[in-house]
């Protein structure tokens, strides 16, 4: 079965390496012309080859996604590359600095919440904006985590803007649903790339976490990337505005011991 989303232009943030990159290179297997965006040039021109390598088509955009002019200037480019944009995967985010409440500095807050969720409701902002242009709908999922349905410990600032990820996800489905827009986000627990490795990597703290996914192990980037093109097509039609998690079974209960 074809996932129908051949020819369609589709857009990645944070796209130069972990899930992004794998959401890029599986969008292209789909047949969707691929603009990838991410603040390293050289990884992201490695994603757009990795684009090419699987027979797809994409372009790399330097963009910082938590400052507006760089946004909209992303989906001028897109646009001005393909001719329009029908879907978006708004992955880009940082781990930020994890320390309790009372530790937390201003300016980590800040860089957090400025990536993590003014970064989504930027892009949110002119994409919608594009895709009610075109009159012809679109679909979109943003990027947030189980701590965006659960407190994190250490985890303030992000747990918080992950939570806001949500919030803002249904508020802009409900904005869009008559438009044909959808827009649901993706709430993974953790998945091996290099952020799981920054926060996960220490032998003590890996364990811990690992014993926190009854499945009895981390996601991979390219079972996120599955999640977000089936949402992206026409197969999630009747989807919006919801919060899929991926977490293996992480928030299902209390993970029995082995
Ligand atoms: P990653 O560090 O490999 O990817 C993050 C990407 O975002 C990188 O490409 C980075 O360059 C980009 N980025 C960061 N700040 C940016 C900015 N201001 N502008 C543009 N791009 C920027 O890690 P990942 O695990 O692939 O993370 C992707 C997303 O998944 C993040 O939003 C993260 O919070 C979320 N997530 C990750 C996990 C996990 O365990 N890995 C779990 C749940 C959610």
């Amino acid at each position: 079965m074809t996932t129908g989303l051949e020819g369609k232009v589709g857009l990645v943030t944070g796209g130069t390496s972990g899930i992004g990159r794998d959401t890029a290179i599986l969008f292209a297997k789909a047949g969707v012309k691929v603009v990838v965006a991410g603040r390293r040039e050289p990884e992201g021109q490695e994603t757009i080859e990795l684009v090419r390598s699987a027979g797809g088509d994409g372009v790399f955009v330097k963009t910082d996604v938590s400052k507006a002019a760089e946004v909209e200037e992303l989906i001028h480019q897109a646009v001005e590359k393909f001719g329009r944009l029908d879907i978006a995967f708004n992955n880009a985010g940082i781990e930020g600095v994890w320390v309790p409440i009372v530790n937390q500095s201003e300016k980590d807050w800040d860089r957090t919440i400025g990536i993590n969720l003014k970064g989504v409701w930027l892009c949110l902002k002119y994409e919608i904006r594009q895709m009610l242009k075109q009159g012809a709908g679109g679909a979109i999922v943003n990027m947030a985590s189980i701590s965006g349905l659960i407190g994190s410990l250490g985890a303030g600032a992000y747990s918080a803007s992950k939570h806001g990820v949500v919030g803002l996800t249904k508020t802009a489905a409900l904005e869009t649903a008559r438009n044909g827009i959808r827009i649901n986000a993706v709430c993974p627990a953790a998945i091996e790339t290099s952020m799981a490795e920054r926060l996960f990597g220490a032998p003590e703290v890996h364990k811990y976490v690992l014993g926190c996914h009854p499945i009895g192990r981390f996601g991979k980037p390219a079972e996120v990337a599955e999640a977000v093109v089936w949402m992206c097509s026409d197969r999630a039609s009747f989807m919006t505005g919801q919060s899929l998690v991926l977490d293996g079974g992480f928030l299902a209960g209390p993970n029995p011991p082995s």
